[in-house]
């Protein structure tokens, strides 16, 4: 990038802000995934009016700009392709502006840490039900432009669920609202909705409002062992049939157990194969209710042991052996392709299966766990990335699965998004007369393609 368009950018973030020593450079070149490339300069803006003269700028010289949150994104989405350009952090945008207990509505910044608007919201009583795994450290904005999902959403939805409105600075510059500050409102086409999820393409989101519920009085969590993961997945099959809709089903296969098996206490996990994290919520006589209802109905799919936590502590100790899973399978490889395939909740028996058989007939370290209440599958591959071959049978397998999950009437994404790495394999999912129309919104919204490029379809 030219010194001069640096020197014009430091001018509007200020010198402190605009980063472009290589060691600086480097922390910004990566997310959780496994691609990296390095940008010409990382610029922290203070708000929205910078962030608008950055993308004008942006504009006029014709360099790319890659919206960044915290980077905990699983698909490249905020890493930067091969011609460079600058990372946008949004972490200075931080502050939450309002939370208002009378309309069930906040106003915040994309940069408010997610776990710390959690707490927030509950210290009034609040819930903000959307809740990924990497609540501790991702932000609401980076949650916003990949509708993230998380253990809850088999009970209370996803992001885009609890998005009333935005404030977006467009790839022009111009700044524009959408939605509504109040429950309901259809004036127009729904553009907060076409940008929730559209991964940073489509705009820089500077303000949410967001939709908030009553803090449910009651929780109760348990955890069920089963001998097969196949019993698991019945179990869960079976559970959503039968219309109870507890809060989170999370799933673990045997060798996520293994990698947390120190959180877990029971003694009895040596001989699980899978397990299953069961929560509910509600008034105090409905939970418990549920809880008994459940404990039965796992007891009822072979399941060997199961257990309700007793104390909050226990609670606080499950939900990190779960939350630790992801970053526990390196000890497994040093390199991890994640995969988050979703399918419809009566065929989580079916994938399963499919998965086993994956594992049999490829010989790599394949893991797998996740949200199974919504059908979610997190499919993690762990190798070495430079083991040529190793990476050749990942891809197969990983098309072969692909292939599956459409055919189960699934998606090959359920909240992870496309972004560099699933390009190759959206026209599975998504036809040409579709893609193409997604190809002209970006070309309207982004006519000088500087927004996040190559991200999501190739051009
Ligand atoms: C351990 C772990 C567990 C996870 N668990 C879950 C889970 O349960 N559910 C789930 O859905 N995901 C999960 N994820 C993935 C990830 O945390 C989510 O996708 C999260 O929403 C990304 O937020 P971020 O702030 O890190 O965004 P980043 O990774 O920085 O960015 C993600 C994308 O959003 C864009 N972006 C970021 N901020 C903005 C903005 N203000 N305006 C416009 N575009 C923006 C970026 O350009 C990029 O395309 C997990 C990740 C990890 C590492």
């Amino acid at each position: 990038m030219k010194k001069s368009i640096l020197n014009r950018l430091e001018g509007i973030s200020g010198d402190l802000y605009c980063k472009t020593d290589m060691e600086d450079r480097l922390c910004y070149s990566y997310d959780s995934g496994y691609i990296s490339r390095i940008p010409d300069a990382v610029l922290f803006p203070a708000n929205t009016d910078e962030i608008s003269q950055i993308l004008k700028l942006a504009n006029r010289e014709k360099f790319s700009v890659i919206p960044r949150g915290a980077g905990t994104g699983m698909t490249g989405g905020s890493v930067p392709l091969s011609d460079g350009g600058i990372v946008l952090s949004l972490l200075r945008l931080k502050n939450i502006k309002k939370i208002d207990t009378d309309n069930f509505i906040s106003v915040v910044e994309p940069g408010v840490v997610t776990g710390v608007f959690h707490r927030e919201v509950e210290k009034l009583k609040l819930f903000y039900p959307p809740d990924p795994s990497s609540s501790n450290f991702c932000t609401l904005g980076g949650n916003a432009a990949e509708c993230a999902g998380g253990p809850h959403a088999v009970k209370y939805g996803v992001t885009k669920d609890y998005v009333l409105g935005l404030e977006v600075v467009l790839p022009t510059g111009e700044i524009i609202h959408t939605g509504v500050q109040t429950a309901k409102g259809v004036v127009g086409y729904d553009l907060t909705k076409l940008i929730v999820g559209s991964e940073g393409t489509l705009g820089v989101i500077t303000e949410l409002t967001l939709k908030l519920l009553p803090l449910p009085p009651s929780v109760s969590t348990m955890t069920a062992m089963f001998d097969s993961v196949d019993a698991a997945a019945c179990a869960v099959s079976e559970i959503i049939r039968q219309g109870v809709i507890p809060r989170t089903i999370e799933y673990m296969d045997r060798a996520s157990i293994k990698c947390v098996e120190r959180f877990l206490d029971s003694g009895i996990v040596e001989k699980a194969e899978a397990l299953l994290i069961i929560e509910v919520d509600g008034t105090v006589r409905q939970t418990k209710e549920d809880m008994l209802n459940l404990k039965e109905l796992c007891f009822d799919q072979k399941a060997v042991f199961v257990e309700t936590a007793k104390s909050k502590a226990e609670v606080e100790k499950l939900w990190k052996a779960r939350k630790s899973i992801s970053s526990s399978l390196f000890c497994y490889g040093p390199d991890k392709i994640n995969e988050d395939i979703v399918v419809p909740r009566n065929r989580i028996p079916d994938m399963v299966k499919k998965i086993e058989e994956l594992k049999d007939k490829s010989g790599l370290y394949l893991v797998s766990f996740g949200h199974a209440g919504d059908g979610n599958i997190h499919f993690n591959i762990m190798l070495d990335k430079t083991d040529k071959t190793a990476f050749k049978k990942a891809e197969l397998i990983i098309d072969e699965l692909f292939d599956y999950t459409v055919r189960l009437g699934g998606s090959i994404s359920g909240e992870h998004g496309i972004g560099i790495t699933k390009l190759p394999f959206i026209t599975k999912e998504i036809n040409s007369v579709e893609l193409d129309l997604m190809k002209k919104i970006k070309t309207l919204f982004d006519p000088n393609n500087i927004l996040n490029p190559g991200k999501i379809f190739p051009y």
